[in-house]
């Protein structure tokens, strides 16, 4: 019997600089540790390689998630992507992603990732305008990001994804139409829209306490909301996800295993991990486990249950949660006829009373046994998901 492919995330927590939005686990380093980093990494990949959760699996689709990966070279890539072939084996076509930084785009460099097995970029892009480019404390310019997109669809990478950030301190809808029409404009397959939240411990946080950061108001970020869908289609990006929009059939697979609670084995420091556990094939619960967020106590410990900092047994019921919660966020929706073949006839029900209040609310929509949400189920996703927790 073959036994289900696992999504593979690789964490890099190294960044140029440090953008004062942002709450990820991430440091600005001048110089990466490169070949410290990737050591871990590798010793990594070859301790899940011999865990019984993990052995006999193989790939099927690696992320690189920062930070900033495209600070590695493609070399330390290739050999991390060698030993996971050597020791899991990767589907073939799998989709492997690398998020990168737009400034000093090199075609040289993206020949070297494509060499090293990338076949889908993902520029964090966030703005092609200099005034939110400033605000944000980004370090390239969108002349930068356009350069960075084309060297890389000249280099053969041709999955292309630009990430914008919208809701930004004195934004209008026109800036942000110029957004999506510099974005839109280029040679990529996929865009992901975000919009900007204000993190606790984030240098915009204090300034927000301060009175010195204007957020737009929340009618304004809902009709960011609604405008992006509309324009972006118009463009031939169809929604997939709520902040996410792929042209033709470019959706992002790795995103996908998240969103449709597939397992997922998460390598570097402060990464993430996911496996299901089952019961006469039903689906009973899960284990979430996450690396140590720092680089150093990472390095130091990889390749041993010791970088684990911490784990938690998921119950059925926030599985359940999970089901919903997740799968809700893709225009696809939810099976209910999924949902019962995972977890069981008898516990439909109650669900089903939850999905009938959220149609006769027009926060869903129901055909079948799918359920998604409404353009009204969108402006308030997150309340709809709270109605799960059941
Ligand atoms: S480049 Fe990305 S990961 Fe790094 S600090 Fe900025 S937003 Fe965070």
């Amino acid at each position: 019997m073959t036994l289900e492919p696992f999504a593979l995330y690789l964490h890099v927590p190294f960044c140029g600089q440090k953008c004062p939005y942002c709450d990820f686990n991430t440091y600005a380093t001048p110089k990466v540790p490169e070949s410290e980093y990737v050591d871990a990494l590798l010793k990594d990949v070859r301790f899940y390689a011999v865990d019984p959760r993990f052995v006999g699996r193989k790939i099927s689709s690696i992320f690189w998630g920062g930070g900033t990966p495209s600070l590695l070279s493609p070399k330390a890539i290739a050999a991390v992507h060698e030993e996971a072939e050597r020791l899991f084996g990767i589907e073939r076509g799998a989709e492997v992603t690398l998020e990168a930084n737009p400034s000093e785009p090199s075609k040289e460099r993206y020949l070297g990732y494509r060499d090293a097995g990338v076949n889908r970029v993902s520029f964090g892009v966030q703005s092609f305008a200099p005034k939110r480019l400033t605000l944000l404390g980004r370090d390239h310019s969108g002349e930068d990001a356009r350069r960075a997109v084309n060297l890389c669809v000249e280099a053969g990478i041709t999955n292309v994804s630009v990430d914008i950030i919208f809701g930004v301190s004195e934004q209008t809808l026109a800036d942000l139409e110029f957004d999506l029409e510099v974005a839109s404009a280029l040679p990529i397959q996929h865009i992901s829209t975000y919009a900007l939240t204000i993190e606790p411990g984030t240098p915009f946080f204090q300034r927000q306490e301060r009175g010195l950061l204007r957020m737009p108001d929340d009618d304004l970020v809902a009709s960011m909301l609604t405008f992006i869908p509309d324009y972006l289609s118009g463009r031939g990006f169809s929604r997939y996800e709520i902040s996410n929009y792929a042209r033709d059939d470019a959706r992002s697979r790795h995103n996908e295993a998240y969103w449709t609670g597939r397992d997922y084995l998460g390598i570097g420091a402060g990464a993430h991990s996911y496996v299901s556990s089952y019961s006469n094939r039903q689906r009973i619960g899960g284990f979430r486990w996450s690396t140590l967020a720092l680089p150093m106590s990472y390095m130091t410990t990889a390749g041993s249950s010791a970088s684990v900092s911490w784990r938690e047994e998921l119950s059925m019921e926030s599985c359940r949660f999970e089901f919903f919660y997740l799968g809700l966020r893709r225009t696809a929706g939810v099976s209910l006829v999924e949902f019962e073949r995972l977890f069981g006839l008898t516990t439909r029900d109650k669900y089903e009373g939850v999905v009938n209040d959220l149609l006769r609310e027009g926060y869903v929509d129901r055909q079948g046994d799918i359920v998604c949400l409404t353009p009204s189920g969108v402006l308030v996703a997150d309340s709809v998901y709270e109605r799960f927790i059941i």
